[in-house]
């Protein structure tokens, strides 16, 4: 046996016990002739006394940090209580020990506040591994896990794998290939997700399946994205919009109450795509808080047709508003006494090449009803007071107002709303708040490729009042610069998308079921029939064969636990990530192959560049 008991398990009412535990070697203080050793495992700390007896076995056999150490002794009061440690009350009177395994020096201190940086400790990732911070973040994982199966069974989803080696199943981004040693010249893929396998078993009758399951998706790693990711993948069959909402709602409020103990009882709001970009001016609003986003002017807002005439700003011979496509304004609470230096600050912030903007007007909302802005030369006080009024600003409020072209304006409102909630304390880590995002457009218009591309995934299924419009219109454009006026921009989707605090945690439809909609969707996409034959006459030919209605819904399950967890990076969520160029650094991968393996597989590299 090599322990009766771990290293966090020992109280005050164990004192007497004799006791073996094993672990790692935390620190080691001697004070004369006595040597403390805190000993380490997965389940806590606890306090080793080593007195006079032991002193020459000892120094006969040094112990260094992470050594492996077995230790058996008797359970004591501790006369120096530690009340941050719960083993403090106790230590152990070490009788006899065991080195069980040497450890070279860690490259960094195995401690929560760690003195190793991050390449290091990816490197060293199994010892990273060791340390609170990283083992608190994967037991969260664990029980996201855990509680998303137990809900996920109780309400009869049954578990079925799907496979790793595929074809192609193009989902907006590049595929993984593998090659077939088997099949010279050919090639797998690596599932973006197991999207068509889970259509395919609702076609087979089993009608509520689920995964936790790593995708691969070959994209640049922007943000905080990895190459291999897990999600909660989810199908069911005879559904409607209606019931996948609820199923999913109850399956994150589960996962709140049994991980964070929270009790989210109300209703999970709902807002069309088109409110969202309005408002928010994205389409996942952190919507913790309001200051939602004045249309002052618009033309157009891409697969949406709301139009803002800019009648309050426009013609007042302020360049800017005038020649803008765009002027949108929000309405910073109490911020109205900024200084010019706090102002500048904010200025040279949407300046920033992420954000883009040449410059920021502001209007400050002064407590006794007045009013000041860098636009005063343009804009009498009474006109101030409207733009103020329209932003939603009360006395003592900053307006902050951008211009420019839709799109990239949009955006940066967009990120400056967020970034003044951040600074003004309406974005709490342990605040949480979902929404469902709606009513998506079905299809984008790729100005490059000159053709529609399907927003959530080509098997998603418009509205259904939305049908007769796709399948009455030649998806043609003849006209690139005014695709707007295309029928299929108005298309909306049967898709939704679950938001928590600003993050898209989920997204999914209510997929086509039928073959010639499907077929017609191919081709809108621009696909001739051959190729659609070509790559996916598997789920054409399956949709002939009794497919049931259905829908369904993936969660990025890194994401989620991060955002649990009230950490930005779903690298700390994750027992062995990539770094930001896609490699294993701990690994070395990717990395080349043997000869060998390429004469196998009856490869030449060929390498440009
Ligand atoms: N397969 C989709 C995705 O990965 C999710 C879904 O539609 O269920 O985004």
């Amino acid at each position: 046996m090599y322990r009766s008991n771990t290293c966090g398990e020992l109280r005050i009412s164990d004192v007497k016990k004799q006791v073996t535990l094993a672990g790692w070697v935390q620190t080691v203080r001697k004070f004369g002739a006595i040597t403390f050793v805190d000993l380490r495992d997965r389940y806590g700390i606890t306090q080793l006394l080593f007195g006079e007896e032991l002193n020459a076995q000892l120094d006969a056999q040094p112990l260094g940090r992470e050594f492996v150490l077995q230790a058996t002794g008797i359970v004591s009061e501790r006369s120096n209580k530690n009340p941050n440690m719960p083993t403090g009350d106790v230590e152990i009177s070490v009788q006899s020990f065991k080195i069980l395994n040497k450890s070279a020096i860690p490259p960094f201190t195995i401690q929560d506040d760690t003195d190793g940086g991050d390449d290091l400790r990816m490197k060293y990732r199994f010892l990273d591994l060791r340390r609170n911070a990283v083992k608190k973040n994967l037991e969260l994982r664990y029980a996201v896990n855990r509680s998303a199966r137990n809900y996920l069974h109780e309400n009869n989803f049954m578990d079925i794998e799907t496979p790793f080696l595929i074809k192609s199943t193009p989902e907006g981004a590049r595929d993984f290939v593998v090659p077939s040693r088997m099949n010279p010249g050919q090639f797998y893929a690596l599932p973006q997700s197991p999207q068509t396998f889970k259509q395919l078993l609702m076609v087979s009758g089993y009608d509520r399946y689920y995964q936790i399951v790593k995708c691969f998706r070959d994209e640049d790693l922007r943000a905080d994205r990895q190459p291999e990711f897990t999600q909660i993948d989810c199908e069911m069959a005879f559904v409607e919009q209606e019931d996948i909402l609820n199923m999913f709602e109850s399956l994150i409020k589960r996962i709140f109450k049994d991980v964070k103990h929270i009790d989210y009882t109300e209703k999970v709001e709902r807002m069309t795509w088109e409110d969202a970009m309005w408002q928010y001016g994205n389409d996942k609003p952190d919507i913790r808080f309001g200051m939602q986003i004045a249309n002052l002017k618009s033309a157009f807002l891409k697969g949406g047709r709301i139009q803002a005439t800019g009648e309050l700003i426009n013609g007042a011979g302020f360049g800017v508003f005038d020649n803008a496509e765009t002027v949108l304004a929000i309405a910073a609470p109490g911020c109205g006494d900024y200084t010019r230096k706090q102002t500048d600050e904010l200025t040279e912030w949407v300046k920033r090449p992420q954000i883009g903007m040449q410059g920021l007007v502001y209007i400050k909302c002064n407590a006794d009803g007045t009013f000041k802005s860098s636009v005063d030369k343009f804009y009498p006080e009474e006109k101030l007071k409207a733009i103020a009024a329209a932003a939603g600003a009360k006395p003592g409020d900053l307006v902050l107002i951008l211009a420019g072209r839709e799109e990239r304006t949009r955006k940066a409102t967009s990120e400056l709303r967020l970034e003044m909630g951040k600074k003004l304390g309406f974005r709490k880590d342990d605040e949480f708040k979902l929404l469902w995002v709606m009513d998506f457009p079905l299809f984008e218009y790729a100005e490059e490729e000159n053709r529609w591309v399907a927003r959530h995934h080509p098997f998603t299924s418009p509205k259904p009042d939305h049908i007769s419009v796709m399948i009455d219109n030649n998806p043609l454009i003849e006209n690139a610069d005014k695709y707007l006026e295309h029928p299929y921009s108005n298309i909306k989707a049967n898709a939704y998308d679950m938001v928590l605090n600003g993050n898209e945690i989920g997204g999914g439809s209510i997929r086509i079921y039928q073959r010639e909609l499907q077929e017609k969707m191919f081709a809108a996409l621009g696909m001739s029939e051959e190729e659609a034959l070509h790559k996916f006459g598997f789920l054409l030919g399956a949709f002939e064969y009794g497919a049931p209605p259905h829908g369904g819904i993936a969660f990025g399950f890194d994401r989620l636990c991060s955002i649990l967890g009230g950490s930005e990076s779903i690298r700390d969520f994750i027992a062995f990530p990539k770094n930001n160029s896609g490699r294993d650094v701990m690994l070395d991968a990717p990395s080349t192959i043997d000869d060998k393996q390429f004469e196998e597989l009856q490869i030449k590299l060929n390498l440009k560049g």
